[in-house]
């Protein structure tokens, strides 16, 4: 698909997007101690198909579940299971959606119960530096732009930055050009336009940026054991300047939590 979308084609994006975030805002009331993913997995199924929508990882290249469910020391593509939650966990969820044949795809990573402050400090980060890419993505910057921002931001903490696995356009397809790595050069790649759409998710280590795969096919996780953090929000360059298509506010407004994170990023027409 062309990597600029028609303000038509960006409305949709939207809708499948702000189903993702239903989804999660959904699941943040669900998830503790004593839960399993698998449980969190099938609420979200439910869910998805109850908004005429069809869940977007589920077969895609075979992966076998809605959601990736990635605790602790998973990185991403974890796949649910029957192993109860525990006080202390981090879970991080990847959720996609198929509507009117467009996707959408952001993903959160959740406290179970109390978490121990470095870990708190991990998230905290991760999703700044989410905040820090998404500010870089206008016209004019380059991919490479907000790879810098996320890379800096994160590393200037001691974190490692995942290389292998990036962001990237979204559309008709899940996963469309151009990549959007989190770390790179200023003024490096694929320069914005107008009307792009894409996923822009920092995947960030407590230790080392190496990673290793279970023998599943699909687990990533830390080589060195020590947690990781993914956050993810879809964003279209409209009037030159980055709008948000996908909101944490439904995970907010669950947890009882107030924040003006994203109102820099907000649509002049759309209110969540
Ligand atoms: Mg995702
Ligand atoms: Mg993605």
């Amino acid at each position: 698909m062309s990597l600029i979308k028609t303000s038509e084609e960006i409305e949709l994006i939207r809708e499948s997007a702000r189903i993702v975030s239903k989804t999660l805002g959904m699941l943040a009331a669900e998830i503790k101690p004593g839960v399993t993913s698998l449980q969190l997995d099938a609420l979200a199924e439910t869910f998805i198909r109850d908004h005429d929508a069809i869940p977007g990882f589920l077969g895609l290249y075979d992966f076998p579940n809605t959601l990736c469910m990635s605790p602790n020391a998973q990185v991403v593509h974890g796949i649910p299971n029957d192993t109860p939650l525990e006080s202390g966990d981090i879970i991080s969820i990847d959720c996609g959606a198929l509507k009117n044949g467009f996707y959408g795809d952001h993903a959160f990573t959740f406290e179970v119960g109390e978490v121990a402050a470095p870990t708190q400090k991990l998230l905290q980060v991760t999703k700044e530096s989410l905040y820090e890419g998404i500010k870089e993505f206008k016209v004019g910057n380059r991919v490479g732009d907000v790879g810098h921002a996320i890379q800096q931001y994160t590393e200037a903490h001691g974190y490692g930055v995942v290389r292998e696995l990036v962001g990237h356009g979204l559309g008709q397809e899940m996963h469309e050009k151009p990549e959007m790595p989190n770390y790179g050069r200023k003024g490096s790649g694929k320069k914005f336009q107008e009307g792009m759409v894409v996923a822009i998710e920092p995947m960030i280590n407590q230790g080392t940026r190496r990673i290793k795969q279970l023998r599943d096919g699909w687990t990533i996780l830390t080589a060195d054991g020590k947690p990781s953090a993914h956050f993810e929000h879809n964003i279209a360059i409209v009037n030159g300047q980055p709008e948000l298509l996908s909101t944490f506010d439904y995970i907010y407004e669950s947890l009882g939590i107030k924040s003006d994170e994203e109102l820099p990023f907000r649509s002049q027409k759309t209110n969540p």
